[in-house]
Parts: C-alpha cells; structure tokens; sequence
C-alpha cells in the first residue's frame, strides 16, 4: 500500500492522520493521503515564507529558467504521474484523459516560463522617470478541484512562481495523491519552500482562506465554495482569483451541418466524463434541424466506449465520486419525469464502479435541474428553440458566464451571435478549447480574474510605481 506525504521546505512530511484514496472504478485502495492540521498548515507557511525573502529577489532569468525545469521534471515522470491520476481520478489514460492532462500541465508550465512582464516606462522627461515595476505577493494558497487536478495545480504555481511568489497547494481530498506526488516532484527542481503541498479531509480551504500568512488565494472550484473563499479572505483583504463553475450554453444555428458538427458537440460535453468547467452543459437546437442533431449525437455516442480508465482501450471513465453519481442520476430520473425524452443512456450502468452512461436528454427545458444548475456528469439536456434572439436570451439566464459556442456553416454569423453571449470565452464550431497564453476566465458567477497569458501573469502580482 502506498503512503503518500505532505512535501514542505522540501522534505517529504509524513502525517499521524491518514485517509484512504479509492479507485472510483472498482473502489480498490489507490493510497493513504496524509491530513493536514492547523499546525502542519502553519508550517508549510512559514516555509513558503522565510522561501520567499529570497525567492522574491531572484532574477527574472532564474525564475524563468526554474519553471522550465519544473516542465521538465513534471514531463520525464508524466507517465507514473497519469497512471496515478487514472487510479485516482478515473479518467482514461488515453484520448482526452490521464496523459493529455499531464501534455497540459507541461505546455503551460513550459508556456509561463517563456512570459515575462517586463517594467513599464510610463514617463521619461526633463522632469522625471516614472516606472511601473510587477512585484510578487508573498505566499500563495492555491486550491485545486478534483476534475483537472495535475493541469489546474500547473496553472496556480506555474505563473505564482514565475513572477517570484512562493506557494502552498492544497489538493481536492478526492483527488489528492497525483498532486502530492507532482509537487514533491518539481518542489525538488526548487530552492526549499518555494512550493510546498499539504493535503486534507475538508477543512483546510476555509484555514487557508483566513490565514493570515497567505496573502493571495487562487482557487479553482465551484461558485459556491468561491463564495466561501471570498467571504473568508475579506479579513486579510487577500488577493484572489477564482475560478469558478459554469453552465455552458450551445446554440446550433439552423444552418449547421448535424454530421459535420456531431463529434465537437460531443467531446465539448462529454470530455472528462462531463467532469469540466467549461463543458458544454445546455444545448440549444433549433426546430428545423433538432431531429437530425439528436440523431447525429446518439449515432456518435454509440461509438464511444466507456470502461475503466486504466484499460487503454477506454476513452470515458467513470464518474469520480458517490456525489456527483448521484447528483447525474437525480438530475436525469428528474428530467425524465417532467418530460424529458431518453436518447441514449439513462440508468447508470450495472458494475461496481461510479459508472453513468453518456446520456442524452430530448425535449428538455428550463425548470429542470438538468438545464438550471451544473449537472458535471455524462448527462447533457437537448433544447428546442425557434427563435434565434429567443436562444441567445435563454443562453444568457444563467448565473454563470464561463463559456459558450454557436454552431453554423456560416462563421461570420456565428461570430455575431458568439459575441452576444455573457461568457469570458464564446467559441464558434467548437466547445472548450483552451491554450497555453490565451486568456482564460468566467464573468458573473464563473469567477473573478483571469488565467494564462501575460494577463494571468499579472494576477500574481502587485503594481509598484517608482519615481526616478
Ligand atoms: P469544490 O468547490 O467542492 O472544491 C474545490 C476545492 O475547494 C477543494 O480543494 C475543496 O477541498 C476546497 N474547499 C472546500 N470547502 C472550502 C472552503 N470553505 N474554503 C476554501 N476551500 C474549500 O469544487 P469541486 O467539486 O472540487 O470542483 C468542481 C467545480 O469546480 C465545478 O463547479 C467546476 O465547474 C469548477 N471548476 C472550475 C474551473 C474553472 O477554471 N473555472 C475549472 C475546473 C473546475
């Protein structure tokens, strides 16, 4: 049995306290992860704190050329690290899963250690120079989801570092072993303390919070533990970028081609099981073509197969946990009741693990859960619309504003359409595509901040003016 450590002033740190980690694919013990109390927190932040008196003064050189080992050392283990996360998390370890998660978390690592954000020269005259310089915060908190844990860890400590900030991560306590192990791993390309992780049973986010050793939160999750967080943080004014959930809407314009756009809508739905911020969680049909698109999705969805993550044939895992299993399943026998029309899937599979079938939803519409709230699972809710402006408006009556997309033959018109949705990302023809260095972020309750580029950059720092 495995036992996996915190890593803090970089020395692993066994705990007293363990908790068992299982596979959500046939509940075996994955490994023990060790959990954390007040005064191991406190440790790791004083660690990250005496880290950062040097850390901060480093040159942008060296810190640049830090993160490009830490991509380095992160790339030569990827594949224990995606089996790991496969045993952990669930997801396959091939098509859009376990070792396409780990390509990510090194492309963004490798892509930060390439930015910089060099002093801005706002005035230069007879009377003076006055220059805008980007300095470190301190002691970074990051708090990671279970969906992405190895890529979103990557994309807090990645630009925290760069910009010459030390860093205390704290894992999903569903998905905890993959990024204790990926931070012992780059932790030990760094100086001591400059990044640290410590795991836990549930209550360490709201500590980290609050700690007053902590001067920014970057928190990944769901709106309303962001809220939590943002509550919590207001007694040390803390910096924060959150992350938050989505509800993504589709709309399929009539003029779309049902065969043509049948595998985007899909993987734009289903990637990670549905387990993904910015998956799309409403689809909008229009009447003319709602049969065709239905049919063109089923046809698709048959061809997928669903099977434990670790067996490389396997291109959909199970779902990761007890919750979001039942969540799914509620959400979908409440959808059925009120209407809904089963295409494909719609009872959860007979085996031992969290397994839910790709499940498709006809003649849904709003009122079910289904389409209302954030399903995170294999279930997506097919919407009738005739009116293209009545589409947009129904897209828009959402709470949150991560993604969304238009589907069409036509992109200008698409395009049109995608810039009058109320989301940080509008795609057109596709659903989901994120890349190192361009700006990522939700409006409304999808987050406040943006991640990657020389914007996400500038998140992890401070503005100091200098009059010459
Ligand atoms: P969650 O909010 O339940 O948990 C996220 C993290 O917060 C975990 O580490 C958890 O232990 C911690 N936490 C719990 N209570 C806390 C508190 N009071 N204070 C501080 N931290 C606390 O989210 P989840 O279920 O792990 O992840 C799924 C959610 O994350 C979905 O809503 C999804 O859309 C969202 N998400 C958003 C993005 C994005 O980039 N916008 C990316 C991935 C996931």
């Amino acid at each position: 049995m495995t036992e996996f450590n915190h890593y803090i002033d970089g020395t692993a740190v066994p705990s007293v306290r363990r908790m068992l980690v299982r596979n959500p694919a046939n509940g075996a013990i994955v490994g023990h992860a060790p959990i954390a109390d007040a005064a191991t927190l406190d440790s790791a932040v004083a660690a990250a704190t005496r880290a950062f008196e040097s850390w901060s003064r480093t040159s942008d050189a060296e810190r640049s050329a830090a993160v490009a080992r830490i991509a380095d050392a992160i790339e030569a283990h990827a594949e224990e690290l995606a089996q790991l996360l496969t045993a952990e998390q669930g997801k396959p370890l091939n098509g859009l899963g376990s070792r396409f998660e780990l390509q990510g978390a090194v492309a963004w690592t490798r892509n930060t250690a390439s930015l910089s954000l060099p002093p801005e020269l706002l005035q230069d005259d007879d009377s003076r120079r006055i220059e805008l310089h980007r300095r470190p915060i301190g002691v970074v908190g990051s708090i990671t989801p279970w969906n992405w844990p190895l890529m979103i860890a990557a994309w807090h400590f990645a630009p925290a570092i760069r910009t010459g900030n030390t860093v205390v991560v704290k894992p999903s306590p569903l998905t905890p072993l993959s990024t204790l192990r990926m931070i012992e791993i780059a932790g030990a390309v760094l100086p001591p303390g400059v990044l640290n992780v410590v795991s836990d049973d549930g209550e360490l986010g709201a500590a980290m919070s609050a700690h007053p050793g902590i001067a920014k939160i970057v928190f990944t999750g769901s709106s309303a533990t962001g809220r939590k967080v943002m509550q919590s943080a207001g007694a040390t004014l803390k910096r924060l970028t959150l992350e938050l959930g989505g509800n993504d809407a589709g709309i399929v314009l009539p003029d779309a081609d049902p065969a043509a756009i049948a595998e985007g809508l899909f993987w734009g739905a289903f990637i990670n099981s549905g387990q993904t911020c910015a998956a799309l969680k409403r689809l909008y049909v229009h009447d003319s073509i709602y049969d065709a698109v239905c049919d063109a999705l089923a046809a698709y969805a048959a061809g997928v197969p669903l099977g434990d993550g670790a067996d490389e044939g396997s291109r959909l895992g199970p779902l990761q946990n007890e919750a979001q299993f039942a969540k799914v399943k509620r959400f979908v026998e409440a959808a059925q009741a009120a209407g809904g029309r089963i295409l494909t899937g719609g009872a959860p599979v007979a085996a031992k693990g969290y397994f839910y079938p790709v499940t498709l939803v006809a003649d849904a519409r709003e009122g079910m859960a289904l389409v209302d709230e954030e399903q995170f699972g294999t279930a997506l809710p097919i919407i009738r619309y005739h009116d293209v402006e009545d589409a947009i408006a129904r897209a828009n009556a959402s709470e949150n504003g991560l993604g969304g997309s238009v589907w069409s033959a036509d992109p200008v018109r698409a395009q049109a359409v995608a810039a009058r949705l109320q989301c940080g990302t509008a795609w057109v023809n596709k659903h989901g595509a994120i890349q190192p260095g361009i700006p990522f972020g939700g409006v409304k309750a999808s987050g406040i901040g943006t991640s990657f580029g020389r914007q996400g950059l500038e998140e992890f720092t401070t503005i100091q003016v200098v009059h010459g």
